[in-house]
């Protein structure tokens, strides 16, 4: 059984703070600082550029995309780190696209995060006008994949409501549609068990400050089958992902491997804020941790809706269909979370109406989330939300 008071040790969470959003950013696992300050001081500060071979800085997205590889079902080797998710997006998609060469259109959902589908949109304009992108509602996905379809792109949770793809059904009726299926993990490595090897899914990418807790702007991560990776052509095709970049030879040939996705020199401190993060990992089984999550997700549900009727479920109802968030709505939403927030209980707000919580065994307990909900109805009830200060949008939500 997964130590869950042993994980929560591990973390350096702010005194009084009730941290509900670590599904948006995750917040610092205490090994962190020391590492990050070891990796300035005695590899950039002592070895300057030697680092690159004697700390072994160029290797370090392959040995940190193989610990993550490991949470999502990844084979060693076949994961790769750096970028932010958008870039990863745009490069998986380019890739699967160019491997169906006789379709023109990418398939996702009205619930995908804007940016994968900007990214799709701004990458259909430069392959030429019969390129599209076509979004259907989550619900209506499996029945909209037809031989039309080159590429399938998915988030598997929603980041707004917690909804989840039933992934593997979802790749199996693309693959007998003859297409490609690229996989947005964002909200669900580290959040629910995956297994990207298991489903065989084409191509898979997310980030990891979010669940995984490498801290803002920490590098993402894309995962290419092994069986298609040698056939995967580099869109963004940078010198790091050549077969051999300290040749600088004038003309590309793509790396080994997942080696041809990374394209330039990568973050090495944000790689080590994320290599030790991930030692919080180390003893966490997942099915343990995703029981845990359904569990306090549940009574968080029961609690808001028995405590402060006026808050609306957003969320699929049954645990299965979620992955590790519970949102509701209100039409006050903002303001409701700017008090929640003042009260020491961080969750978020995404337009236009939703209140988002994120639930994360490994620092979270049942006391943490039975008094997080408590404080959300007392703001309900005595109406603490609607104070003015509360109505004012930061740049930020
Ligand atoms: C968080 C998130 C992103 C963010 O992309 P970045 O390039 O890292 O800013 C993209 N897609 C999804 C589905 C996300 O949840």
């Amino acid at each position: 059984m997964t130590d869950f008071t042993a994980t929560r040790a591990m973390f350096d969470l702010p005194r009084g703070m009730i941290y509900l959003d670590g599904n948006s950013l995750g917040p610092l696992p205490r090994n962190v600082a020391a590492r990050v300050a070891q990796t300035v001081t005695d590899e950039w500060g002592q070895m300057v550029i030697t680092g690159w071979n004697r700390a072994g800085w160029m290797d370090l997205p392959a040995r940190v995309g193989d610990r993550v590889g490991r949470l999502i079902g990844a084979a060693p080797g076949t994961v790769t780190m750096g970028d932010t998710l958008s870039i990863k997006v745009y490069q998986a998609l380019a890739s699967a696209l160019e491997m169906v060469p006789d379709r023109r259109v990418i398939l996702s959902d009205t619930g995908n995060f804007p940016s994968d589908l900007y990214m799709a949109e701004g990458l259909c304009r430069t392959l030429g006008p019969e390129y599209r992108l076509e979004t259907v509602a989550p619900e209506a996905v499996g029945d909209a994949i037809d031989t039309r379809v080159a590429v399938l792109m998915l988030t598997e949770v929603d980041y707004r409501t917690g909804r989840k793809h039933d992934m593997a059904r979802l790749i199996a009726r693309a693959h007998e549609a003859g297409a490609l299926v690229v996989w947005d993990l964002a909200h669900s490595a580290g959040a629910i068990p995956v297994n990207v090897t298991g489903a065989q899914a084409d191509f898979a990418v997310g980030c990891s400050y979010k669940y995984l807790n490498s801290g803002p702007g920490g590098p993402a991560f894309i995962y290419v089958a092994p069986h298609l990776v040698d056939r995967a052509r580099p869109a963004l095709s940078g010198w790091l992902g050549h077969e051999a970049p300290f040749a600088f030879d004038l003309d590309y040939r793509p790396g080994r491997g997942v080696e041809r996705m990374r394209v330039g020199t990568p973050p090495i401190l944000q790689l080590a804020a994320l290599d030790a993060a991930l030692d919080v990992w180390e003893g966490v089984d997942m099915d343990d941790l995703r029981a845990r999550s359904i569990a306090l997700q549940d009574a968080f549900i029961a609690q808001v809706e028995a405590g402060c009727p006026e808050l609306t479920l957003a969320s699929p109802r049954e645990a299965a269909h979620r992955g590790s968030q519970v949102s509701f709505r209100h039409p006050h939403g903002y303001a409701i979370i700017q008090a929640l927030i003042a009260e020491g209980v961080i969750g978020d707000f995404r337009a236009p109406d939703i209140l988002r919580f994120g639930f994360t065994p490994l620092y979270l307990s049942p006391k943490d989330v039975a008094q997080a909900a408590d404080t959300l109805c007392r703001i309900m009830q005595n109406g603490a939300w609607d104070r003015p200060e509360y109505h004012t949008r930061a740049r930020v939500t």
